[in-house]
């Protein structure tokens, strides 16, 4: 392994002042949180860069881990030699050779951050360049289309040669935007609207619902399970379990059965507001799809939402249901997501449930009983369960690139 470095690169754009310093802070800290398994390995904030040093690691489980980390644009394995022009063309040389054997055209792209040094970065670029194609057969610079880009950083510490760049998971870091609750069922599209939400830089915690004994354990650990699935985007994630099984009796003994799904879900949403507000939570986020069933019309979402006044945030609304199952084959919580067990929102309720749901019906069928101590006892009976990233477990690994 001839590589001791790896360089982190996230995007800058529209980040001055305080804020790339928050920014960076917490980029630093969730990669070093990533890298739990791996505590020998430093992380130092540069100029626009996040460098972290290799020492016994295995790289290739470092790497798979920073892809899932949101704020980092891109990043690569680097070579780090001392700022001499010689050093600097050996490393370059060495980083072509053992990325690829097979590489026909290259091209070097040099910057200077370090003025001191005295070759400019339009120089560099031919003096590396020369040095590799005096020391290879057969290998040509394309500066338009190369097969393999080398990229030789030239930094007060030292110089940082690297070719190629793994892309990152993009977004922001996740802590950065406040924190939101989400309403994670064991569905398809709650996951993936949670794994969204942690990409705008989120700290998330989520909500569950179960009834038990209708539901059962299975269920309830499959929700846990794509929990912590989804730890590996945002590290430690709280889960709350809600037993709503009383609530949901009651709805289905006083509630018109046209209108027990909008009220079900309005009592949910009232709950979920509870536990948020508790938690410190400034917004609520969901899997809802505009139209895909029943109570993901908009006349439904008018009339469910009117029991609170925090922001719901739905980062699926516009998506049909395809882009999500993408979405979750790609995050890997779909295989999960469809083991098939009951959800409590599918016990109990009719199929006769209105699309166009009123807010002044949904409200005087629910002043017909009191249903106040039942959202207070389910609040008080939350039980919560904190879930982390599994350290040391084997993901797919990148091999091209060592
Ligand atoms: P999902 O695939 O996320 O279950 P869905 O397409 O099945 O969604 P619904 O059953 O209408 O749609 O649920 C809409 C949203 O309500 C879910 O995405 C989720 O955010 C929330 N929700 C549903 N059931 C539960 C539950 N048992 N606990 C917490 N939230 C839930
Ligand atoms: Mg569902």
């Amino acid at each position: 392994m001839i590589y001791d470095h790896i360089l982190v690169r996230y995007g800058e754009l529209a980040l001055k002042g305080k804020n790339r310093t928050a920014f960076e802070k917490q980029l630093q800290r969730n990669i070093k949180h990533a890298l739990t398994a791996h505590p020998t390995s430093k992380i130092k904030r540069t100029f626009g860069r996040m460098l972290i040093e290799i020492h016994d690691e295995d790289p290739k489980e470092m790497l798979e881990k920073l892809k899932h980390v949101f704020g980092i644009s891109s990043f690569s394995l680097a070579i780090k030699t001392e700022n001499e022009e010689e050093k600097i063309k050996e490393g370059a040389l060495q980083a072509f050779l053992n990325h690829s054997p097979k590489a026909a055209t290259f091209k070097v792209s040099a910057r200077r951050t370090y003025k001191p040094f005295p070759i400019p970065s339009q120089q560099l670029n031919p003096v590396v360049g020369a040095h590799i194609l005096r020391n290879t057969e057969g290998v040509t610079v394309d500066v338009h289309n190369p097969d393999v880009e080398i990229t030789v950083e030239v930094r007060e510490q030292g110089t940082y040669i690297s070719c190629g760049r793994i892309e990152g998971a993009g977004g922001l870091p996740v802590g950065t935007s406040g924190k939101v609750m989400l309403m994670l069922s064991g569905g398809i599209d709650s996951p993936v609207a949670g794994y969204m939400a942690l990409k705008r830089g989120v700290d998330l915690e989520a909500v569950h619902f179960h009834s038990p004994p209708y539901t059962n354990e299975r269920a309830r650990k499959k929700v846990e399970d794509l929990t912590q699935i989804l730890t590996k985007f945002g590290g430690k994630i709280k889960l709350h379990i809600v037993p709503f099984t009383d609530t949901q009796k009651a709805i289905h003994q006083h509630i018109p059965s046209s209108y027990a799904m909008t009220v079900m879900r309005r009592m949910m949403l009232r709950i979920t507001a509870h536990i948020a507000e508790n938690r410190g939570a400034k917004a609520i986020v969901n899997g809802e799809s505009l139209g895909q069933v029943a109570s993901q019309t908009l006349d439904s979402m008018y009339s469910i939402n009117e029991v609170t006044n925090l922001p719901i945030l739905r980062p699926l609304v516009t998506m049909d249901k395809q882009e999500v199952i993408q979405i979750a084959h790609h995050i890997d919580t779909y295989e999960t997501s469809i083991l098939p067990y009951e959800d409590c929102c599918t016990i109990f309720l009719p199929s006769d449930s209105k699309t166009k749901p009123s807010r002044e019906k949904s409200n005087r069928f629910e002043n017909r009983f009191d249903f106040q101590p039942f959202i207070e006892e389910a609040v008080q009976k939350v039980e919560t369960v904190e879930l982390g990233p599994a350290s040391g477990k084997k993901e797919n690994m990148i091999d091209d690139l060592l």
